[in-house]
């Protein structure tokens, strides 16, 4: 079911991790961004389109993790586009064996793979998704994965975050960075610096925000990586008793992440 989120863009929800892929009307069809999860989920966002009359005329993947670069048949051939670096991590992850290394990461057999990560890598300098619709701007950022790129349509007021500024997942960082903290953090100054006039935070995992949740996840996201920064236990809603229903996994998930990046560094602290 599509629900609208802002003039002119829908959100399509997955029972996995609440994952929000987005609609975005243009002139000749509509933008897909980040196409959903499971297979009837999919196809069900297929079926919704075609019934509106509406034809995908665009893809992207805000980044190249496997649940964020799926497509569906009846959605169509048309482009689907990410940044250079999302594009080649993606080919680089996905190349050999798929049905392998889906299994090695655990994706559910609910997903279908036969058309995962085609996308075509905009160069560096694209500002813009090519597209005959409403301006979107590509944020790039070195944030949670490789040439990760929230989307913002100014005139609309929306910003699609990828999976930045998520009400129910902590930020996870991409622990094969040089310095994942540094770029984190540099990565939510870049999004806060063109954040101001949004009025819809879409987050690729979690709830849909409003224009007041924009600045409250900016922060919210900054005290915990701070918090990891600093050696600090983080106090943070998403984590323990206070997480929403169904969202308990999480505080493994921080575990394992302060695990991850414990083994990055030296007895000192240095990183190595
Ligand atoms: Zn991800």
């Amino acid at each position: 079911m599509l629900s609208q989120a802002a003039d002119g863009v829908w959100v399509h929800v997955s029972e996995f991790c609440q994952s929000n892929a987005v609609v975005v009307q243009g002139r000749a069809g509509v933008l897909l961004i980040d196409p959903g999860v499971h297979g009837d989920e999919m196809a069900c966002l297929a079926n919704d389109l075609s019934e509106s009359g509406q034809t995908v005329v665009a893809g992207f993947s805000t980044h190249p993790h496997w649940d964020h670069l799926l497509w569906y048949a009846g959605f169509g051939a048309a482009p689907r586009y990410g940044t250079a670096l999302c594009a080649t991590t993606a080919r680089d992850r996905l190349s050999g064996d798929v049905e392998a290394v889906a299994k090695a990461v655990g994706i559910p057999e609910q997903v279908p793979l036969d058309l995962i990560g085609q996308i075509t890598g905009l160069p560096a300098e694209t500002a813009q998704v090519p597209w005959d619709g409403p301006q979107v701007r590509i944020v790039e950022h070195q944030a949670h994965a490789p040439g990760h790129a929230a989307l913002l349509i100014e005139e609309r007021g929306v910003l699609v975050a990828g999976d930045m500024l998520s009400d129910v997942l902590i930020p996870l960082l991409n622990a094969n960075a040089a310095d994942p903290i540094e770029d984190y953090l540099a990565a939510l100054g870049v999004i806060e610096g063109v954040a101001g006039d949004v009025g819809v935070l879409i987050p690729g995992h979690g709830s849909v925000g409003g224009a007041d949740q924009v600045r409250t996840r900016i922060d919210q996201d900054r005290a915990y990586v701070q918090a990891l920064r600093d050696a600090r236990a983080p106090s943070d809603a998403r984590i323990g008793p206070s997480a929403k229903d169904g969202w308990d996994w999480v505080a493994g998930v921080h575990e394992g992440q302060l695990q991850r990046l414990a083994q990055r560094s030296g007895p000192d602290g240095t990183p190595h």
